[in-house]
């Protein structure tokens, strides 16, 4: 493989890494001319390629007469477990009701009542119903449908597909350019403004409802730039994604809105075993020590939703439908799976980076928003929120572009991260850990060829490791209680790569 250089025409545009609602935002939201790299195909959802398509129950807003942004940022505190950053809290949450009129202003259209009042869902922890949805239970599609759609006809967005960004290039610090792989071939393109709009972390686990491309590489692109990674223990686990499919496939998500309708969690003999509507984590660990405790979990809409269930989730419906199974006469057979990441990489309120030109978008980044734990349907509004802000930021960025050396790295490729490393993920940094587990997860992990999930990997255990307490979606059965004072954590690469080194396991800091 050869490296090729960047078309000249692009040199020096913000480049946009990731194209699903958190990219997408950032490019339509400056107005310079800009390149957006998408995994794969941008206005194709299948196979899906971002998280963004499969959002379900819809995006978070105080819209209603009986709410406030102020009970909105309440709910999001709370379950944020003492890690939110109110400041960040109160600005997104102020923004909701202007991020549902954004977005019907870029052609989405909204589920509203025949007044033309938006119609209002209810997730769990939610004081109110603030939920505005899309296409029933196919938001995120309708969203995605609507600015890719948008994004094509925008002439100053330049869209390269099936592109995988690999690496960063620094001059004195601060960004020069990106090093990416198109359609198989490397190109080095120089640009001093680059947003990482990567997503989560969900593939690297093999219980997981996000799609594959979810490995977490801008983390590992971002810590070898010297960017700080936050919170990286905290992984929101779902309670209810559809337990069917081939071992190592993605699950699909029978998501939190159908608890808000009434549905309930059962087991085999037909008996309820918690509350529905907790904080996710609460609920996660209840399913997940139900069917330790060898119990198989039901979600049971049979008698609260019955008929209605086909209208009001068809998307779900049609999963269950593929896995022969009717929520109309049957309970949906349910498992927790690796969700959301809260941690990432720590940017400013303006969503800097500590590295010069660097910005994080979306749920790559930890803004202070979600804590220790993102209370549902938080992550649509934040994507738009934040992508808006720094596309509006790249405006005033202006700093010259310098020629970057070509790529000299034979084999710089982009793999999945394989299922052994997956398996050993859900198996000892899943719903519940421990110490113990933990140690012996993370000596498998380190003993795995370099990649950067095996970097990303490393930071989530030893993150997990150092926190000995059990707070928001981090729980530790050997720490099972809150700590007083809740603190954030923050990993660099050279912390990783010390604290893998004491295991006598360095991790590589320039990408396998
Ligand atoms: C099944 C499901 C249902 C959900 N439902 C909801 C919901 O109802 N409400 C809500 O608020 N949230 C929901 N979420 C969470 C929400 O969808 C995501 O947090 C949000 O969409 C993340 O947006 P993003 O743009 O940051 O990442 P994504 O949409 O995942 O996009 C990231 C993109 O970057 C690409 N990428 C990754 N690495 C590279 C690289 N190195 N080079 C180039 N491209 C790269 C990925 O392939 C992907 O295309 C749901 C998530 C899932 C999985």
């Amino acid at each position: 493989m050869t490296a090729r250089p960047a078309l000249p025409s692009l040199v020096g545009q913000p480049l946009i890494v990731g194209a699903g609602l958190a990219g997408v935002m950032t490019a339509l939201s400056t107005t310079r001319p800009c390149v957006l790299l998408c995994a794969g195909r941008l206005d194709e959802i299948r196979p899906p390629h971002a998280a963004s398509w499969l959002a379900q129950g819809g995006l978070a807003a105080a819209v209603g007469v009986d709410d406030t942004p102020a009970l909105h940022a309440a709910d999001t505190l709370a379950a944020g477990a003492g890690l939110c950053d109110p400041d960040i809290v109160r600005r997104v949450t102020d923004d909701g009701p202007a991020v549902v009129g954004r977005l019907a202003g870029l052609g989405v259209a909204w589920d509203r009542n025949p007044d033309g009042s938006l119609q209002r869902g209810l997730e769990a922890a939610h004081a109110r119903r603030r939920i505005v949805h899309a296409g029933e239970d196919a938001t995120g599609a309708v969203i995605m449908r609507a600015l890719a759609a948008r994004v094509r006809r925008t002439p100053r967005i330049t869209v390269i597909e099936h592109a995988h960004a690999r690496d960063l290039v620094l001059h004195d610090g601060a960004v020069a350019g990106l090093r990416a792989v198109i359609a198989g071939t490397q190109v080095t393109m120089p640009a001093t403004a680059i947003v990482l709009a990567t997503g989560g972390v969900g593939g690297l686990f093999a219980d997981t409802t996000n799609p594959a491309g979810a490995t977490g590489s801008g983390l590992a692109i971002a810590a070898r730039a010297g960017a700080v990674l936050g919170n990286m223990e905290f992984v929101q686990f779902h309670p209810t994604a559809l337990s069917a499919g081939a071992d190592g496939q993605r699950l699909c998500l029978v998501s939190e809105a159908v608890r808000g309708e009434g549905a309930t969690l059962i087991d085999e003999t037909g008996a309820r075993f918690t509350e529905e509507l907790a904080t996710r984590d609460t609920v996660s660990r209840a399913v997940w020590r139900h069917m330790m405790a060898g119990h198989t979990v039901y979600l049971d809409a049979r008698k609260a939703i019955g008929a209605a269930f086909t209208q009001h989730f068809p998307a779900i419906s049609a999963l269950c439908a593929a896995h022969g199974i009717d929520p109309l006469t049957q309970p949906i057979p349910v498992r927790p799976a690796a969700h959301y990441h809260m941690g990432g990489v720590v940017v400013d309120p303006a969503g800097r980076t500590g590295v010069p030109g660097l910005w994080a978008s979306g749920e790559v980044a930890c803004t202070g928003l979600h804590g220790a734990n993102r209370l549902a349907s938080n992550s649509l509004l934040e994507a738009v929120s934040f992508g808006t802000w720094i596309g509006q930021a790249l405006d005033g960025h202006d700093r010259p572009v310098r020629p970057v050396p070509g790529l000299a790295a034979p084999g710089l490729q982009w793999t999945q991260p394989p299922v052994g490393l997956r398996r050993l993920m859900s198996r000892y940094a899943g719903v519940i850990r421990s110490g113990a587990e933990l140690e012996a997860g993370l000596a498998q992990v380190l003993a795995q060829p370099e990649s950067d999930a095996r970097l990303v990997c490393a930071a989530i255990m030893h993150a997990a490791l150092l926190r000995t307490e059990s707070r928001g979606g981090h729980f530790r059965s050997d720490y099972p209680h809150v700590a007083p004072t809740a603190h954030a954590s923050r990993l660099t690469l050279a912390d990783i790569a010390h604290l893998s080194a004491q295991m006598d396991t360095p991790v590589a800091t320039t990408p396998p």
